[in-house]
């Protein structure tokens, strides 16, 4: 029996890991859940899955939730109580699905106890990528991804030598604006950034896949998680996501995952990894896909994916000054203070501006965080 903690029980990937965990009943155990505010979600959770502790990052939900469930499990609040939860090394797997920066200092504290991770917050690895690969190491600790195109890199790695990898090739379904003229940029809405014609995700994701920087922050993710550098990683649309991602190897073949799309299958490789588990997900039937297509992405287009390329060349804190931005930026969009096509523009400011430090430790990505966050506030609230 693994005991499972879900670090963002109520967010899209929180619930499909609830999901599978369901079906496994003898299998996983929900040790602890935490959420931001959804505490009428969580109360549910609670009674179906009973862990033994949750975690309310805002104070008053807390104490709302405290009311409502009394001692049916002890309720913790704020930053300190998710470093607690993760600190007191109750559990075997740690789900990490915190959307961006916030997943950092709590995927720190379970890697520091030598746990495995089962990563889908993407921002961890692309902020503090370095720091995170030495503490794995250091402390035996083990990242399975949970993100599809790196789940299935993974999956066609068991058995193969990394020195034998050629290349990656990272899948893109090209997100909503695929074919869209860059022209009509400006006026997308945020119903239409939404709409993301294959998988169903939180909206930062949504929008990122949108702009294509999901795609970038998953190169540099890939290149944390396989250690292969930026030439090694290539990305092509595929827009009907059947194909996750690929590896060529140095004798030509390639080697890819396929399956349909639905999260819950990474999730579920990622708590039963080295075994696979039976599944009710819906197969594949290659008759009725008729075709699976190809295309270059467009990186005068899609400037985001280009700016991700850039910094993960660039190094230092660029990858956190990137992310920064795009969170900021991507907020604006959503809070309908910039239109969609500023959100590229917002990010290029904030790296001209905001200072690259060039050795890596918690405290400079803290503070090149927390001055780019603001830097892209009010760059946002002075010039649109
Ligand atoms: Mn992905």
């Amino acid at each position: 029996m693994k005991r499972i903690l879900i670090l963002g029980s109520t967010g899209s990937i929180g619930i499909n890991t609830l999901e599978v965990i369901k079906k496994f009943p003898d299998k996983f155990n929900i040790e602890s859940l935490t959420v931001n505010s959804n505490i009428d979600l969580l109360e549910k959770q609670i009674y179906d899955f009973n862990p033994a502790k949750v975690v309310v990052k805002n104070v008053s939900k807390a104490k709302e939730l405290k009311e409502r469930v009394g001692n049916k499990c002890e309720v913790l609040s704020g930053e300190e109580g998710l470093i607690e939860i993760t600190k007191d090394g109750n559990y075997e797997v740690l789900i990490s699905a915190l959307v961006g920066f916030a997943g950092l200092f709590p995927t720190i504290e379970a890697v520091k106890l030598g746990k495995r991770i089962a990563l889908a917050n993407k921002e961890t690895l692309v902020v503090a990528g370095e720091i995170i690969t030495d503490l794995v190491q250091k402390h035996n600790a083990e990242i399975i991804p949970v993100d599809s195109e790196h789940s299935a890199i993974f999956q066609c790695l068991v058995g193969e030598k990394v020195s034998e990898i050629r290349k990656l090739i990272l899948t893109a379904s090209g997100g909503p604006f695929f074919k869209l003229d860059e022209k009509e940029f400006k006026g997308v809405t945020i119903t239409q950034a939404l709409n993301h014609p294959n998988w169903d995700m939180g909206d930062k994701v949504t929008i990122d896949s949108a702009t294509m920087m999901n795609k970038g922050l998953e190169v540099i993710e890939a290149h944390w998680l396989f250690n292969l550098p930026r030439k090694k990683i290539d990305v092509v649309v595929h827009p009907q996501s059947i194909i996750h991602s690929m590896v060529e190897f140095i004798d030509a073949s390639i080697k890819a995952q396929l399956s349909t799309p639905d999260m819950k299958l990474p999730i579920q490789y990622a708590l039963s990894y080295p075994e696979r588990l039976e599944s009710e997900f819906v197969e594949t039937n290659f008759p009725q896909l008729e075709k699976l297509t190809f295309y270059e992405p467009d990186l005068t287009k899609f400037k985001c994916l280009k700016l991700a390329y850039d910094v993960l060349e660039l190094g230092g804190t660029n990858p956190c000054i990137l992310n920064a931005a795009n969170e900021i930026a991507v907020d604006g969009f959503l809070k309908e203070k910039i239109k969609f096509n500023q959100i590229p523009d917002v990010i290029s400011e904030s790296l001209e501006n905001i200072r690259n430090h060039t050795t890596l430790e918690l405290g400079s990505i803290f503070e090149c965080d927390e001055s780019t966050r603001k830097f892209a506030q009010s760059f946002i609230n002075k010039e649109y």
